[in-house]
């Protein structure tokens, strides 16, 4: 599938804002974690779901980059970081980024290369801290017990399950109610004892209600985001 790369500037003098007025979370469990607030160029708006995975670099659903609805790109994109409330986040960034996405939905929507990353010009990951990622083998993720974090109705929430594997890009589990709707883009991560961060294995897509889908990270998205500049220890 081919990537498709995009730039995107928001005429700000404040490219960086300081923390927020609060800081209800201080774990980089919660501060990697940015509520995203997202206008396309068609005019649709929503919320959704990023993770810091490096000192500048994010990743999320590729429908919080593309309308899944009219296949538009970007508009604009707040990130809050650590989001609690309004005027409750641990960071808050609206200055400029390049993003790139796999989907392409001019066919009606599909979960299967529902992922995308953001690069930022700054090391924003120096505010917020990043998960550790990984790509996982099949072997590895079936029946694991795995975390999800998101934005319900614009509220923290998290959830986990086992997950089970559909193919090698995407993974699936029972969905429970507190988790169906507005968290996508989110992290699938483990986090267990003898592990410093949390570990992304992937993002949490969509849910067609009974079930939740997510997209796997995978070696090509890791070399892709190399080549466009993100810094992997
Ligand atoms: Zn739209």
């Amino acid at each position: 599938m081919r990537r498709f790369l995009c730039f995107f500037l928001v005429l700000s003098l404040l490219c960086i804002h300081p923390a927020g007025q609060a800081a209800t979370y201080t774990r980089v469990e919660d501060t990697a974690v940015a509520l995203m607030d997202i206008t396309f160029t068609c005019g649709c708006t929503r919320t959704g779901a990023g993770t810091m995975i490096a000192v500048n670099g994010l990743i999320t659903a590729g429908h919080n980059l593309l309308c899944h609805t009219h296949n538009k790109t970007l508009k604009t994109c707040t990130f809050y970081f650590g989001y609690a409330k309004p005027n409750d986040w641990y960071y808050k960034y609206n200055g400029s980024f390049r993003y790139a996405y796999y989907c392409n939905f001019s066919s009606g929507y599909s979960s299967k290369d529902d992922i995308g990353y953001v690069v930022f010009p700054s090391n924003v990951g120096n505010n917020t801290g990043w998960y550790a990622s990984t790509v996982q083998d099949d072997y590895g993720l079936s029946w694991e017990y795995t975390n999800i974090s998101g934005y319900k109705n614009n509220r923290k929430t998290n959830d986990w399950n086992q997950i089970t594997v559909v193919d090698s890009k995407q993974v699936k589990w029972p969905q429970s109610s507190s988790f169906q709707g507005s968290c996508d883009g989110g992290p699938l991560y483990w986090f267990y004892e003898g592990l410093e961060y949390p570990q992304v294995i992937g993002v949490y897509t969509s849910s067609d209600g009974s079930m939740g889908y997510g997209r796997r990270l995978t070696n090509q998205i890791f070399s892709d985001m190399r080549a466009d500049g993100i810094k992997f220890n």
